[in-house]
């Protein structure tokens, strides 16, 4: 479940996708009609595919944090606060079993399970976007935490220097330096320093895919902004590296379709920070793009099943 679409799989048992939808959230009218909507979608899917609803169940990733209860405190992004949602959807779909968790963490599951991370079983993964976000896979099970903010990585304060204030009230969170925004924003700063000129200025717009292609191209500039920006993600995952000892460490969202060179800006920063060398992690880029959430869902589904 997004702020704006909701994105519906059909999987069958071996964790094949067999169909999707998108559908708007249609957030203003509230909680009922989009979980009517995504219901009413549900039983679409299931009957195109001849299968029994009965035999189904669901899985979803809802952009909040969410205890191992089910319970949602509040959802900002859709407006909804103090429920279940998986007891809310089940009882639209004749009380199948029905597993909710949060988006970053379903995704995390997700990669792990057939994504950059199919083969692990403990991971961390990390979302490059507007924001920071991240999800941690223990023995292939999400590590939701006390109150489900259990991987919430983007928030963990790396640069006392920063002097914006971030939109959590901190200051130099990881997402205000690794994020698309903080990358823009530390670019323009270096531009403004710079004692040579820079491909950069030609922008009037400048956007972090901008400034990973200038850096690839050699741009002094945008060289030094990505590798800023990316010190503190490499600093902050050697440190939760060494609290979970994951096996493989994924990256997704936006920013991971720079690629290899982002994979490899971010692995040399990490491998900086003492460790023996066997218990190093791996790194990946992720696969499933915007599916992650989806896969994830599914295999969660397939658990309470
Ligand atoms: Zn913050």
């Amino acid at each position: 479940m997004g702020g704006t679409t909701t994105k519906i799989g059909l999987f069958s048992s071996e964790g094949k996708l067999m169909d999707k939808k998108e559908i708007p959230t249609r957030v203003a009218m509230g909680r009922k009609s989009v979980f009517q909507d995504i219901a009413a979608c549900i039983r679409t899917l299931t009957q195109d595919h001849g299968a029994a609803l009965s035999d189904c169940s669901v899985g979803m990733g809802v952009p909040g944090p969410i205890d191992e209860t089910g319970y949602a405190d509040v959802m900002v992004n859709l407006d909804m606060y103090d429920f279940y949602p998986g007891k809310e959807l089940s009882e639209l779909l004749e009380g199948i079993p029905v597993k909710a968790a949060n988006d970053a963490n379903v995704a995390a599951l997700g990669e792990m399970w057939q994504g950059g991370g199919r083969g692990y079983k403990s991971l961390l993964f990390v979302t490059l976007g507007t924001g920071v976000g991240g999800g941690i896979i223990l023995n292939e099970k999400i590590l939701h935490g006390a109150h489900g903010l259990g991987g919430e990585i983007g928030h963990i304060w790396v640069n006392p220097d920063e002097p914006e204030t971030c939109n959590c009230g901190g200051h130099g969170c990881l997402d205000q330096m690794a994020s698309a925004t903080g990358i823009v924003r530390n670019a323009k700063r270096f531009m403004a320093k710079a004692e040579k000129p820079s491909a950069l200025e030609k922008f009037d717009n400048l956007t972090a895919k901008d400034v990973f292609d200038a850096a690839k191209a050699g741009d002094e500039v945008a060289e030094k902004t990505v590798d800023y920006c990316m010190g503190f993600l490499g600093k902050n995952i050697a440190d939760v590296t060494y609290v979970i000892d994951p096996e493989v460490v994924v990256i997704g969202g936006g920013l991971s379709k720079a690629g290899q060179y982002l994979l490899d800006v971010v692995y040399n920063h990490y491998k900086r920070y003492p460790k023996l060398k066997k218990c190093l992690s791996d790194f990946r880029l992720a696969q499933l793009g915007g599916d992650a959430g989806m896969y994830g869902a599914a295999r969660l589904a397939l658990e309470e099943k």
